[in-house]
């Protein structure tokens, strides 16, 4: 493709784009192909010769548009959302044009100095102390892994990586059972491994980790020979938004010599409304915290950022210099591979900045207040209504409810009837999860293309698919 072809095609792609978004809202939310229908269109095998632009473009609107869901429709309200605001898409855009490597400061200058400085941004804008220091990662799930890695790397006495881990003490880390699923993973790929993941119970409205628990499990953990090494503490599980007490969390943790990691992959967005900021007080003692701007703060997929007390630790754990990283010219510098699994990096930095610019932390601010404001309105609407009760407190602008028909059938077959019925019907799309062993239906307001009449509708959508099936 020459200079001018990719012109006219960056202008076609542009130009979709903006119809595509302009026209969200006439789609159905989720693709409603069947398994197998989209691979069935396509050749088996990748062409000899160069095909025409013009044939990839058409095909990708005739066949893979019509099996996508839709993350930007405003009646989004399943999973989390994965906000990509314009914004971010154009940051992207420019960061894909120039294609950089960002591993070393060296490979670009530019993408390790902007990272450095937005995330200083995000910190403050977080309410996060100086003395923290951030790294983009690609997801929530690697900058958990290199959190247990650091965990085990310090329990060990940063001999685990040179030696291995057979014939050493079993290692324990401890979190409760409403963490999301990236937990137990890296617990598998560190080789602390399942049975050494153990689970603290919780208690209250916010299925919080109880500490006097947390204490008694290092205890007994200690007195039997295991070596305790991190605790992962909860700001707004996946399920119903479960917050555990950070600051009595860190208190028992740290008092035993624990590194404390802080999911708040999802809810940690919410922290640049000071008002939210309770929900993870005491976060400024943890070691390491997640939050993704890629999910409610309107960047782009990826976009993760990390947060960490004292660096140290995790590049005692991370950091190799082959020869051909070596920066013999720049010791000192910050070389942000060494701070991640991955050795290429990509400018995710650029997103970053161009939508804290573009919407400021006011705009996000709102935002988010918007999201909150309609969701538990939502809640306290659907929890009035006959029928319907919450299945959990809402956090944030999350919640779950049942709905019980009244003749016997409010098990999770029924529910998962009217799931299906709602999502069916194109116009929402929720997702299930299972609360106190029963299932029921999530919903969260997040997309940045919703307004108070996508809350308003999904109310009367719930409401009459529900009186349909009963
Ligand atoms: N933590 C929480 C609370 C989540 O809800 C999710 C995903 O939804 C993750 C971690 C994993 O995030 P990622 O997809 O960035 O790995």
């Amino acid at each position: 493709m020459d200079g001018e072809a990719f012109r006219h095609w960056a202008h076609v792609a542009a130009n979709w784009a903006a119809d595509y978004r302009a026209g969200l809202k006439d789609r159905p939310v989720r693709a409603g192909t069947r398994p197998g229908e989209i691979a069935a269109q396509l050749p088996a095998s990748a062409p000899e010769e160069a095909e025409p632009m013009a044939d990839i473009f058409a095909d990708f609107e005739r066949i893979l548009v019509p099996g996508m869901t839709h993350w930007q429709h405003p009646r989004f309200f399943a999973y989390f959302p994965a906000n990509a605001s314009p914004a971010s898409v154009i940051g992207e855009f420019l960061s894909s044009a120039m294609g950089a490597q960002c591993l070393l400061w060296q490979t670009s200058p530019a993408a390790t100095e902007l990272e450095i400085v937005a995330l200083g941004w995000l910190r403050q804008a977080v309410g996060l102390p100086e003395g923290f220091s951030g790294v983009i990662q690609d997801s929530a799930s690697s900058a958990t892994l290199c959190a247990f890695l650091t965990m085990r790397e310090r329990a060990l006495g940063f001999t685990g990586n040179r030696t291995g881990l057979s014939g050493r003490p079993q290692l324990r880390v401890y979190t409760s059972s409403e963490v999301h699923s990236s937990i137990d993973r890296a617990a598998w790929f560190c080789g602390i491994g399942d049975d050494n993941l153990v689970r603290i119970p919780t208690q209250g409205p916010l299925r919080s980790m109880v500490p006097e628990a947390l204490e008694a499990a290092i205890q007994a953990d200690k007195a039997a020979g295991f070596v305790p090494a991190g605790v992962v503490a909860c700001v707004g599980g996946t399920s119903t938004g479960a917050m555990d007490d950070v600051a009595a969390v860190v208190e028992v943790a740290h008092r035993y010599g624990l590194f404390v990691h802080v999911d708040a992959a999802w809810a940690g967005s919410a922290m640049v409304c000071p008002e939210f900021r309770p929900l993870w007080a005491g976060v400024e003692q943890a070691d390491s915290i997640v939050l993704n701007p890629h999910k409610w703060l309107g960047v782009q997929f990826d976009c993760s950022a990390h947060f960490l007390r004292s660096p140290d630790d995790h590049l005692a754990t991370l950091a190799i210099q082959p020869e051909y990283l070596k920066t013999h010219a720049h010791d000192g510098i910050v070389n942000f591979s060494e701070w991640t699994i991955q050795l290429g990096r990509r400018f995710r930095a650029l997103k970053l900045w161009f939508v804290l610019r573009a919407h400021g932390l006011e705009g996000l601010r709102q935002m988010i207040r918007n999201h909150v404001g309609w969701s538990q309105a939502l809640a306290a609407r659907i929890a009035a209504e006959p029928g319907f009760a919450l299945a959990s407190t809402p956090v944030l602008s999350l919640f779950a409810f049942r709905h019980d028909p009244g003749d016997g059938r409010d098990g999770d077959a029924h529910m998962l009837a009217l799931l299906q019925a709602i999502n069916d019907g194109g116009q929402l799309y929720l997702t299930p999860t299972r609360v106190d062993g029963r299932l029921a239906i999530r919903f969260q307001a997040g997309s940045m293309e919703a307004t108070q009449a996508d809350v308003d509708a999904a109310f009367d959508i719930i409401r009459d698919t529900a009186r349909a099936l009963s």
